[in-house]
């Protein structure tokens, strides 16, 4: 956990809100991308960053359904038309607030009545934006049967996030965890956690996306060449459908 990153990431949330703006994604990574992880500080820095991010990821696209549409007559490769795996942060993106913020409180929590969990201090830790409809949709919809969900936290109480998730309910009798395939929790640079989601699945890094609250994060990982959304304010509807035109951007062979 970054903490400046996360007030940045707040900053920037009410920023976007107070000029107007839309959660367009900042992306990084396989399909457009931002190799500074500095722009989004102010609305314009962020309009000239998508900006820039969807005349990349045009450029990038061309280049990129060249090369595949080559490679894939040569290999007889598959379309791709959804990404095969799926990484969330927890802090920040799937829920909030941030594990550290409960330092005081924390475990044991209690299940509420809308799915979510009680500190024992009182204090709610509640999904974001859409996460419980986007999980219970990824582990139920047949378009998503070949896709697999990670999350991969950098969290400063792993067990109490391994608590939330079995106790935070998705729907009637399928807790957070058993939507989750995967989980990579633990210090370090995310980095380290793709590469090991990436030795664990076999899946290359540009079948992956991955939703992150923290910009450094997304800078990171998108240098192994995953498409990297940063979610300010959680993982919102808008984020999540426009993640997908990003990535089909970049995979426009499958289109
Ligand atoms: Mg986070």
């Amino acid at each position: 956990m970054r903490r400046g990153s996360f007030i940045e990431a707040e900053r920037f949330a009410r920023h976007v809100d107070k000029c107007g703006m839309t959660d367009l994604p900042l992306c990084f990574g396989v399909s457009g991308f931002d190799q500074t992880g500095s722009q989004n500080r102010t609305c314009s820095d962020r309009g000239r960053a998508t900006r820039s991010c969807s005349a990349s990821a045009s450029r990038r696209g061309n280049y990129e359904s060249r090369r595949r549409t080559k490679g894939a007559m040569a290999a007889g490769a598959t379309r791709v038309t959804v990404p095969r795996l799926l990484v969330f942060d927890l802090d920040g993106t799937l829920w909030r607030p941030e594990m550290y913020e409960l330092w005081g409180g924390g475990a044991p929590f209690k299940p509420n009545k809308d799915g979510n969990v009680v500190d024992r201090s009182g204090t709610e830790v509640r999904l974001l934006g859409n996460s419980r409809s986007l999980l219970l949709e990824l582990r139920t919809d047949e378009r998503w049967k070949d896709t697999q969900v990670a999350v991969a936290s950098r969290t400063d109480e792993p067990t109490w996030a391994e608590e939330c998730m079995q106790k935070i309910m998705i729907a009637d009798g399928m807790n957070m965890k058993s939507t989750i395939d995967i989980e990579e929790i633990y210090k370090g640079n995310k980095v380290h956690h793709f590469r090991a989601l990436h030795e664990k699945t076999g899946i290359p890094y540009d079948q992956m996306i991955f939703y992150d609250n923290e910009t450094a994060n997304c800078h990171d990982v998108g240098t192994l060449g995953v498409l990297c959304i940063f979610t300010p304010r959680g993982m919102t509807d808008g984020i999540w459908q426009q993640s997908l035109e990003q990535f089909a951007k970049a995979h426009k062979f499958g289109h």
